[in-house]
């Protein structure tokens, strides 16, 4: 029996009925063992016959399965049994606003809040309503969490969704990715261009800053560690790099060459990242001479 593909709204017309949910949920609870006919219709508790013949029906093929002994779960099906579990397709968790550390990078002002509805987590400030970040999250990463530990947890999951982004899996489906820019930036910070990795299996986006990006070049991050720069102590959107344009410049647009700066004491770093978010050159030189070296990997520039 093939699995057939399936078009989205039909896969939603599919499972429309509670009836279906629930099926899968049993077969999901039944954990790989097949379940016969009518063991299937107790444990669902539909009384009909015919009408649960005909829910269970519309499922086989697609979610499930029917081999001589029983019924049981497709791969499909056990995916979106972990996703119904998972509450993605149900209703969503919300965290009234509550304080957290950093500077409102509009304001100045110690006044950010962090909070969750709709299934995106947004930091704000409380004082002028500037957004300094909204994240699509999974209301699975916030049901059963205090605040604290809900935005500890939305940290290590949005460094590990870059991270594995940017390793050229996508953090949704497993999916290969590309790596590019987009100008879509009107939800977040003050950019007018930003790092996007796409998946081309699920389009999941994800997206970062180029000072993140410039940062995981290894002249660097040996630049930074001279200067005792540490990263991961800090929220992400309590360094400045991350948050504010004030460190970029559209050196050019075709080529795309986005040049971010870093400085520390007595010292300057210039990284060059392209549109393929790869660091084409790096130069770090002393702020009082014009002493500098570089690391340049695009030949002839
Ligand atoms: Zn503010
Ligand atoms: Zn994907």
């Amino acid at each position: 029996m093939s699995e057939e593909s399936l078009d989205p709204a039909d896969a939603f017309s599919l499972l429309g009925e509670d009836v279906r949910l629930n099926i899968i949920a049993a077969l999901d609870e039944a954990t790989g063992e097949p379940i016969g006919f009518s063991e299937l219709q107790d444990r669902v508790g539909v009384e009909d016959s015919g009408q649960f013949n005909y829910h269970l029906s519309q499922l086989v093929g697609h979610f499930v399965t029917k081999p001589d002994d029983g019924y049981r779960l497709t791969a499909a099906g056990e995916r979106l049994a972990r996703a119904v579990s998972a509450g993605l397709y149900t209703d969503s968790p919300e965290l009234s606003p509550f304080g957290v550390d950093g500077t409102c990078n509009s304001c100045g002002l110690e006044a950010l809040d962090a909070a969750y509805a709709d299934e995106q987590f947004v930091i704000a400030c409380r004082e002028c309503d500037h957004q300094m970040l909204e994240v699509d999250v999974p209301p699975s990463l916030i049901r059963g969490r205090d605040p604290e530990e809900a935005l500890a947890a939305f940290e290590k999951w949005s460094f590990e969704q870059v991270e594995q982004a940017y390793a050229g899996i996508c953090p949704t489906c497993g999916g290969p990715v590309n790596h590019g820019i987009t100008e879509d930036t009107a939800d977040v910070l003050p950019f007018d261009v930003l790092p996007e990795i796409v998946c081309e299996v699920c389009h999941r986006r994800v997206r970062t800053s180029f000072a993140a990006i410039a940062r995981r070049d290894p002249a660097v991050n040996d630049f930074h560690e001279r200067h005792f720069v540490d990263y991961r102590s800090k929220h992400y959107w309590e360094v400045d790099d991350f948050v504010s344009d004030d460190g970029l410049e559209l050196l050019s647009e075709s080529p795309f060459r986005m040049q971010v700066t870093f400085t520390a004491s007595g010292e300057i770093c210039e990284a060059v990242v392209n549109d393929t978010l790869n660091v084409v050159r790096v130069e770090i030189r002393h702020t009082a001479d014009e002493d500098a070296y570089k690391v340049d990997s695009e030949p002839g520039q």
